[in-house]
């Protein structure tokens, strides 16, 4: 099922994962998927790393095991840095066969050893899904506190204009740690006339060098309020991660609260946080069962 006539329905909750590196077995991918897809979200998405970490082979039969086998929607990434036309029909192929029809959208991140081939933006990539696969639905990534290459607030937000303009149906955000800044960036969207549905991303922070890495690699800042946590969670990593998952619950009611169009929680392979998220979305009536 397409995730835009979703979204359209009713307020949604998704989760992240992602499939393990390289020639790993699969086996613990699947177990984590079938822990997730207990929670019933309305997709779960599988993540794809292009280069590096080799696990661009892995997303495809993940993705059609929570299909075919768990009975959920998948959403696939799919990132066009480095890559051919010819590497990305090859891919969408793959995943058309796997009965895969929903896409989510990147770039991917820069990396040294990777020369830009056919596609230099997100946007691009886009435009040729759209007129190749008229059918396919089409997530994109956005970005509350600015893309960490774009100079100016302008430029991330024109951006993001440019992945409608091409024909995404939805967006997902980068987590964010301050519900402020979803909600002025929700402002900004109608501002530069963004109207797709933005689906609120959330993570939970599991310990100090976690959150430090996300900060780094993404750009997220961290409010007071998250060093207040973690500093009274003291040095237990159990601790940390307590206080990270009941952080990310007071962020999800909050959006809740705030009319959000969908949420999405970064459960990165951990299925109690899955499970804590619906707890927590059920508990302030989000969800209804
Ligand atoms: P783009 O939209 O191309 O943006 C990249 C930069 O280029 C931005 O600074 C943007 O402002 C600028 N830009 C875009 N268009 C133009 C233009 N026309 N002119 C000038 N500047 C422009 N990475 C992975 O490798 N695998 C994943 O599975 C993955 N999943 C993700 C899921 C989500 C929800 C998010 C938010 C990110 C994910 N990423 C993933 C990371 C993502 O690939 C990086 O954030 C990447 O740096 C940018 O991707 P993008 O699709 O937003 O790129």
């Amino acid at each position: 099922m397409k995730i835009s006539d979703k979204i359209s329905d009713h307020r949604t909750l998704s989760f992240e994962i992602f499939p393990p590196k390289g020639d790993l077995p699969l086996d613990e991918a699947y177990r984590v998927a079938a822990a997730v897809a207990e929670t019933k979200p309305d997709w779960i998405s599988v993540t794809y790393s292009a280069g590096g970490s080799g696990s661009t082979g892995n997303t495809v039969p993940v993705a059609q095991r929570i299909e075919e086998v768990l009975d959920v929607t998948a959403l696939a990434h799919l990132t066009c840095m480095g890559a051919t036309r010819a590497d990305i029909d090859d891919r969408m192929s793959q995943l058309k066969a796997a009965g895969i029809a929903n896409v989510l959208a990147l770039r991917g991140d820069p990396r040294p050893d990777v020369k830009v081939m056919d596609y230099v933006h997100a946007s691009d990539l886009i435009r040729h899904l759209r007129s190749a696969w008229p059918e396919l639905c089409i997530g994109a990534a956005c970005y509350p506190e600015g893309h960490i290459e774009s100079a100016t607030e302008k430029e991330s937000m024109e951006a993001t204009y440019a992945k409608q303009e091409e024909g995404a149906d939805f967006l997902v955000t980068q987590l964010f740690f301050d519900n402020e800044d979803f909600y002025r960036f929700r402002e900004r969207c109608l501002r530069y006339r963004i109207k797709l549905p933005i689906i609120a991303g959330i993570m939970p922070f599991t310990s100090v060098k976690q959150i430090q890495r996300m900060a780094f690699n993404c750009g997220a800042s961290i409010p007071a309020k998250v060093v207040k946590r973690l500093v009274q969670a003291g040095s237990d990593p159990l601790d940390q991660a307590k206080a990270g998952m009941e952080y990310a619950c007071e962020q999800l009611v909050d959006l809740a609260e705030n009319g959000v169009d969908g949420i999405h929680v970064y459960s990165m392979n951990r299925p109690q946080v899955a499970q804590s998220a619906r707890a927590a979305l059920l508990g302030c009536g989000y969800l209804s069962n």
